[in-house]
């Protein structure tokens, strides 16, 4: 079969492989809808997370059961189905802790384009198809199961991470595709301001759709500043950083109150450390809490989300910016995704 791989570390190309083995809990699954991600854009052009050879990339879809094991119950070949990004393996005790994500070790729930062959592919595994499958309802588009892969569930689990109350105040850096759906989150989460620091008009547009009332943006000024001054010098309840880089966390640190909390779902793509400053980190005393995540993964999670859109409460339709036609133009889709033009929030390509 044939798929669009990293090759090395800025490389990408089309390689044939192997048809993947289905193992007894598994299904193998054909594409019928794919998205590029910004997290294929650090892996290969930043090297994010080292070197990865003939790996095929893409983590982001829905398909078509083609196979399934023995000791699979709910699926058989035909079936349309979706899942997320993350497929972690449930039987691990790292899951049993609450801590799918990590399943095997750090980020090991993230199988696809990560540790094992993503979904640029004619056909790819799903590990545990009971526990990370969900069936795809008529009502939902391939396009919108591609949101629900992995800008859903990661924006919603920025909201999450920043432990947002109602009322609350929240500062969301970062409005590509996973900070809009924060915004989104947020907003169903209860926030009363969301201050949004971005500065392209489409995302801005978006943004406001999803219930953000404010706006800045981080090349006039330090965007702590800008948010002390526009909140009357109280600073922020809850900031959810889902763009930049490392010094993100120094600004969200100076703009929180006491007691505050951070919510980070950015993939820092370079950089060694990330500065906390100490005097506005309160010496170490502030109660100011910074959590860093990878969303959670598997079924439950995707069909609950999943029921956000198709009983109406979270429109994914404005994220969609390109579509594309064809397998092959997976590749187009990830470079546009790398080049990332002003017009752009997310690709889709229908295989
Ligand atoms: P994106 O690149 O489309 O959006 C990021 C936005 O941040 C861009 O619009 C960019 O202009 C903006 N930005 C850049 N520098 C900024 C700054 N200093 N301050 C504020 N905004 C700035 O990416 P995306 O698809 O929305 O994804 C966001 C991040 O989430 C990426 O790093 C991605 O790899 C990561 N991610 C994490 C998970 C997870 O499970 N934690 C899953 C998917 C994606
Ligand atoms: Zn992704």
């Amino acid at each position: 079969m044939k798929g669009l791989a990293m090759l090395g570390i800025g490389k990408i190309g089309w390689i044939e492989k192997e048809r993947p083995v289905c193992g007894p809990l598994d299904a193998v699954v054909r594409p019928i809808a794919l998205a590029p991600c910004t997290s294929d854009v650090h892996t290969v052009w930043e090297g994010a997370i080292g070197e990865r050879n003939n790996l095929i990339l893409g983590h982001e879809g829905c398909g078509i059961v083609e196979e399934v094991g023995e000791l699979v119950k709910d699926f058989k070949p035909g079936d349309k189905v979706m899942f997320a990004a993350i497929t972690p393996d449930w039987l691990s005790l790292e899951a049993q802790g609450g801590y799918s994500m990590h399943s095997g070790g750090m980020l090991a729930g993230w199988k696809f384009s990560n540790i094992e062959d993503g979904v640029f592919s004619e056909f790819f595994r799903v590990n545990q198809a009971d526990a990370n499958l969900a069936h795809l309802p008529d009502s939902i588009s391939p396009a919108e199961a591609c949101m629900l892969s992995d800008m859903v569930p990661t924006g919603f689990h920025g909201a999450e991470l920043a432990d947002i109350q109602f009322g609350d105040t929240v500062l969301v850096i970062g409005i590509g595709p996973v900070g809009l759906m924060s915004v989104a989150a947020a907003n169903m989460r209860g926030a009363s301001r969301i201050i949004c620091v971005g500065t392209r008009q489409v995302c801005i547009d978006a943004a406001k759709g999803y219930g953000a009332t404010d706006f800045i943006s981080y090349r006039q000024g330090p965007i702590d500043e800008q948010v002390i001054k526009i909140t009357g010098g109280k600073g922020v309840d809850r900031v959810i950083i889902a763009g930049g880089g490392v010094e993100t966390f120094e600004a969200a640190i100076n703009c929180l109150k006491p007691g505050g909390k951070i919510g980070n779902v950015n993939y820092l793509g370079s950089g060694d450390y990330i500065n906390i400053p100490r005097l506005e980190w309160g010496v170490g005393m502030g109660h100011k809490q910074i959590n860093g995540g990878l969303m959670p993964g598997g079924r439950l999670r995707v069909e609950k989300l999943a029921s956000l859109v198709e009983y109406g409460k979270l429109d994914v339709k404005p994220l969609i910016t390109h579509e594309f036609h064809g397998f092959e133009s997976v590749e187009e889709a990830l470079l546009l995704m790398k080049d990332k033009p002003a017009d752009l929030i997310k690709p889709v390509v229908m295989v």
